[in-house]
């Protein structure tokens, strides 16, 4: 989007057509170049008219909103629209909101503002009110499966279980390719022997795993896939997200009760939810989430 608004051979493309005094027009068939100066830096991010903001800690705090908001006071440095992106804004307090709420109400000229959030219900309805909504649907596994063997020449099989795992999003699915193949395995196995496992073990697990904490939602979902095919196994071994591994999927949701592996879900999920929106003790609640999993086989 900011380099669709300020593509320099966009612009030209669309002059050519017309009369050069005229606005440029646009057509449903331009995009932008994607290799002219404007938009070789915005892809990189260095560009000085393009701002990202995103969540640190966790949260977005005030300092940031204000200092973007004194960014967009001038006028744009070289492009024609000053474009700021606000990633995940649900994760704005309430101070932040209403920081950004002046501006929202009266952005400068030349300024273009997207917000991303997961869902609208996150935000305060006078920021919900004041934006234009734009839905991004999820792409569907067969979609996401064909991009990851068309463009990144990922294998077949392993396609499939990366666009199971990747909830319709193309930057997760592009995200977990290559290293997660392998951590997904060892955790499926350790999750799979938690029942048998000391608490020593169970504890230097939970060490290894809680180690880097942007680590953890990647996880956690991984986590979730695994309870969710044990659950799925035993009526329809075929919409299992993790196929490569059918085998110990079955032996495991032999000795599971539906039951807990609800309970299990609810577990996993309930941190997942925990430390996207609290400064919680990773370790510690990793700790426990272990050995609630670890009761939840007995
Ligand atoms: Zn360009």
């Amino acid at each position: 989007m900011a380099m669709a608004c300020n593509c320099r051979s966009y612009v030209q493309n669309a002059r050519n057509k017309t009369n050069p005094s005229d606005e440029p027009a646009v057509t449903s068939t331009d995009y932008p170049c994607g290799v002219c100066s404007f938009c070789a830096k915005i892809a990189s991010g260095t560009h000085p008219d393009v701002t990202q903001v995103e969540p640190e800690n966790g949260t977005i705090k005030i300092s940031q909103i204000r200092d973007l908001c004194d960014v967009l006071m001038l006028r744009p440095f070289e492009c024609r629209m000053r474009v700021a992106i606000v990633n995940e804004v649900h994760l704005m307090n309430a101070s932040s909101s209403n920081a950004l709420l002046k501006t929202l109400e009266e952005p400068p000229e030349h300024t273009l503002l997207i917000l991303t959030a997961h869902q609208t219900s996150d935000l305060l309805p006078t920021i919900v009110s004041r934006c234009q909504h734009i839905r991004f649907n999820p792409v569907p596994r067969s979609a996401l499966t064909e991009i990851l063997i068309r463009q990144r020449g990922v294998e077949n099989k392993e396609a499939s279980v990366i666009s199971g795992l990747a909830h319709g999003s193309v930057s997760k699915a592009l995200g977990l390719k290559s290293s997660w193949m392998n951590k997904r395995r060892w955790i499926m196995a350790e999750m799979g022997k938690l029942k048998e496992s000391s608490l020593h073990v169970i504890l230097a697990l939970s060490e290894k795993l809680s180690k880097n904490r942007d680590d953890l939602p990647d996880i956690l979902e991984i986590m979730l896939s695994w309870f969710r095919d044990i659950l799925i196994y035993p009526h329809d071994p075929e919409k299992v997200i993790n196929q490569d591994m059918l085998d110990s999927i079955r032996d495991v949701s032999e000795r599971y009760i539906p039951d807990r592996i609800y309970r299990s879900i609810q577990a996993v999920q309930t941190m997942l939810n925990r430390i996207q929106t609290s400064k919680t003790n990773v370790q510690l609640s990793m700790d426990y989430l272990l050995l609630r999993l670890k009761a939840f086989q007995q």
